[in-house]
């Protein structure tokens, strides 16, 4: 009994939501006939903060004690900048509470991160063609005394299944979240506005985990056909989906543990100067749809 009135309210909430015109995702109008926002997430102050300062019209609204999202334009378009927090929690929640209160119409999440490809040097760029979950997995059976053994963890799809995803072999998988086609498109149409490195095109694995050991990043790379680590963005990528938002995820190497790449802050700086021309053109794609 418990269960059906909780599901019955459920149900409602989404209705009333769904009418309210929050979440349907291909329309670029909102009901009341303004532009849907394109929403810019960055985890620390340094990625954000960049960004926000170029924006118009701007003004900041707190959500909780973390959430800090600077309400603006570029180009007299809306776009609404969001500092995350760090971490995989802070931006799923981040992420649904933007798209219930902004309804934007497309999500770019953009940062740091940790090389995995030798061939990637600190200030190269990753347009996430798509983001992986690295941190879920599932260990092999082993009996006390036995040991750990990382390098035979296998990866585990959460969202195999309603059911166990411990019970379940058909969740021994990765889960890849593909980058939205115009977006991916438009940020490699702009690629040479870029001079401070290379922009390619590559995975992103996000977990909560910095890994130091170059044995277990080759690892990744090997079996994840990851290009860099951080720890976001596949958690975005998650959240956009449910919610049927365009999504794509830029990263910056600020350091690469693969080739001796020394963590560089200022990294972050540039990373927001490219997306910044990613938005510009996404706007006036947009504009002419
Ligand atoms: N050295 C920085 C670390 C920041 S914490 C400091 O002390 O302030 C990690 C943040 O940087 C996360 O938001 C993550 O997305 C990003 N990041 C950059 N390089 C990373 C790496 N090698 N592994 C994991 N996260 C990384």
């Amino acid at each position: 009994m418990a269960m059906k009135m909780s599901k019955r309210v459920l149900i409602t909430v989404v209705s009333i939501l769904a009418l309210a015109g929050g979440v349907s995702a291909n329309d670029l109008n909102t009901k009341e006939g303004t532009k849907r926002p394109i929403l810019i997430q960055g985890p620390m102050p340094i990625e954000a903060e960049k960004f926000a300062a170029r924006l118009e019209n701007v003004e900041t609204e707190k959500s909780g004690s973390t959430f800090e999202f600077y309400i603006g334009t570029v180009d007299d378009y809306p776009v609404i900048v969001s500092k995350t927090g760090k971490g995989m929690e802070n931006t799923a929640a981040a992420t649904a509470v933007a798209i219930l209160k902004y309804n934007p119409a497309a999500i770019i999440n953009q940062g740091t991160s940790g090389g995995h490809d030798p061939d990637l040097n600190v200030f190269d760029i990753v347009l996430g063609e798509r983001t992986v979950n690295i941190g879920s997995m599932k260990t092999r059976d082993r009996a006390e005394g036995d040991g750990i053994v990382a390098t035979d963890w296998l990866p585990m799809d959460v969202m195999a299944s309603e059911g166990s995803a411990g019970e379940d072999p058909n969740a021994e998988k990765a889960r890849y979240y593909e980058a939205d086609p115009d977006l991916f498109a438009i940020a490699k149409k702009v690629k040479n506005r870029y001079k401070k490195g290379n922009v390619v095109e590559g995975t992103i694995g996000s977990a909560d985990l910095w890994n130091n050991e170059v044995d277990r990043i080759n690892w990744f790379h090997k079996n994840y056909g990851t290009s860099v680590e951080e720890m976001e963005s596949a958690s975005s990528a998650m959240i956009s989906k449910a919610y049927g938002i365009p999504f794509l995820a830029i990263r910056i190497l600020s350091n690469n543990k693969t080739n001796d790449g020394a963590y560089n802050p200022d990294t972050a700086a540039a990373n927001q100067e490219y997306v910044y021309e990613v938005v510009q053109e996404y706007i006036s794609f947009l504009k002419n749809q």
